[in-house]
């Protein structure tokens, strides 16, 4: 680690395929130890009208590239990922106080990301289109392509530094565009190694550009910029909604928040899911965007599985993040903890029984767990982002559905059952962008359509699909009848 820590004392920016003294730069500090980590540039205006303008400029390099070639390239990002998973999996252990060994589950995905990427860059493709189904048609042919739209500024949040920034960089390069990549604050060093790998794969200059530092001050320039056409942008709701307001006519993509759930009905074997739902409640703190906040447990099950899943929560290692029998480490930042200490705070004074946790150690919030949590409490409504779930009873799946829909978000639900009726009706009820049938809602594979519904967003990610966002369509029509041949 502390080799590690040297290698990446300073880093500067990286603009149109050069690595750019910056004119100010900030200590980056590790989560859970506290040290500095890092110095990183602080990108003025300046420097991020530099970024746009080189992406601007290496639009149509990028698009006129063969598509074998852009996908050599993300094929070449992929063997070097392969070859430094470990190096990558321990920036993000150092720099978000991801455990070890979810970081590397993270660098696995991000490898099947751009993996993904490559193989899409290969099938991107419009249609023909009958027109001779409408009168006026006869005579002429028609088809689609699909071209790339231009400069897409990519807006990630910490929680997934690999991963996220994988699926907006991916897509972009395997559709032929150029991107302006602002990576959170807190997760900087995970984007500039990136940079590094696509730099060594042979990515053109200016196809991507890295500016690092305030969210309010870059963000508001890449959003706002006429240069830019598409917004790929996943974090809060609240930063989200900011951005779709501001954005004008530009492309949106929003990923944003959920206080995501699950229903456990009266025939389903306990056993058999307690060791997940704890995984899906607690991996990475509970900073997971589909992370399990509610479960909803039939009466007839409930104090089995209320005794069996504290059971579970209090068998968790908490510690440092590179200690690889680690699952549970710090927060972000002390202000979320003080902010999930609130809510807990809140629940019991409100009348919920806290059954484990609820303490803290530095950073490290303790994973807790709340019993009868009234809805409108904020631990229910709101996204905790925090190691906190609640367990509430029901005496009815449709109540069960109820308890599910009454969020402003809609990301992903899960539903565990043996009766294929409820299981149905389930998947038809549930307002959401996904329903995950006998598993928990933390569930994902890298090329599902993904995204939400309400407060949790607006289109899809997954690589084809963000594909599909990141791509205009453009008709083309023959009129074979006005020809003089
Ligand atoms: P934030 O919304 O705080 O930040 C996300 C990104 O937006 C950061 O790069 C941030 O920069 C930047 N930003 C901040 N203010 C602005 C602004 N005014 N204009 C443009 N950009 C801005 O989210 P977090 O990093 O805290 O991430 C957690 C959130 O992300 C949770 O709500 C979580 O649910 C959501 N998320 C959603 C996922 C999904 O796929 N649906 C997946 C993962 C997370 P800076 O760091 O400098 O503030």
């Amino acid at each position: 680690m502390k080799e590690l820590v040297k290698e990446t004392i300073k880093k500067d920016l990286f603009i149109n395929g050069e690595w750019k003294t910056a004119n100010q730069y900030t200590p980056l500090y590790s989560p859970y130890s506290g040290e500095c980590i890092a110095e990183v540039p602080a990108a003025t205006l300046e420097e991020v009208e530099f970024a746009l303008q080189s992406a601007y400029e290496a639009r149509n390099i990028i698009a006129s590239m063969p598509s074998h070639r852009r996908a050599s390239i993300l094929e070449n990002l992929v063997k070097l990922l392969e070859e430094k998973a470990d190096e990558a999996a321990q920036i993000l252990a150092l720099e978000a106080a991801k455990p070890i060994t979810t970081a590397k589950a993270e660098i696995a995905r991000t490898i099947q990301t751009y993996k993904f990427a490559a193989e899409e860059a290969k099938r991107i493709h419009g249609e023909t289109i009958p027109v001779d189904a409408a009168p006026g048609g006869e005579g002429r042919i028609a088809y689609t392509v699909r071209e790339p739209i231009g400069v897409v500024a990519a807006i990630t949040p910490f929680n997934f530094p690999m991963n996220l920034v994988a699926h907006k960089v991916g897509p972009a390069i395997a559709s032929g565009n150029t991107v302006v990549l602002k990576p959170a604050q807190q997760t900087p060093l995970s984007a500039f190694f990136l940079a590094e790998l696509l730099q060594e794969a042979g990515l053109p200059a200016g196809a991507l550009n890295v500016v690092t530092g305030s969210g309010s001050l870059i963000g508001e320039k890449l959003v706002t910029d006429e240069r830019v056409q598409k917004i790929s942008f996943t974090g809060s709701p609240e930063v989200g909604i900011g951005i779709r307001n501001k954005a004008g006519l530009k492309r949106v993509t929003l990923e944003l928040g959920s206080n995501a759930a699950v229903i456990i009905d009266k025939d389903v074997d306990i056993d058999s899911i307690i060791a997940r739902c704890v995984s899906g409640a607690f991996a990475f703190q509970g900073q997971v965007c589909i992370s399990l906040q509610r479960i909803y447990v039939h009466e007839e099950l409930y104090s089995a599985f209320v005794e069996k899943f504290v059971a579970a929560t209090q068998k968790l290692i908490i510690g440092d993040p590179l200690d690889a029998s680690t699952d549970v480490s710090a927060l972000i930042s002390s202000k979320d903890v003080q902010r999930a200490l609130g809510w807990i705070e809140e629940a019991k004074q409100q009348g919920a029984k806290l059954a484990a946790g609820g303490q803290t150690k530095n950073n490290i919030l303790y994973p807790t767990v709340l019993l009868d949590v009234d809805p409108t409490l904020k631990v229910s409504c709101q996204e905790v982002f925090a190691p906190i779930v609640l367990i509430n009873k029901f005496s009815s799946v449709d109540e069960a559905i109820e308890l599910v829909n009454d969020s402003k978000y809609g990301l992903q639900a899960g539903i565990y059952t043996q009766n294929i009726h409820t299981a149905l009706k389930a998947t038809q009820q549930l307002h959401v962008g996904g329903v995950i049938v006998n598993d928990i809602p933390t569930f994902r594979l890298d090329h599902m359509p993904y995204g939400g519904v309400k407060e949790s967003g607006i289109g899809r990610e997954g690589v084809k699909y963000a594909i599909e966002e990141m791509t205009e369509q453009k008709l083309i029509v023959f009129n074979q009848t006005n020809s003089s041949v």
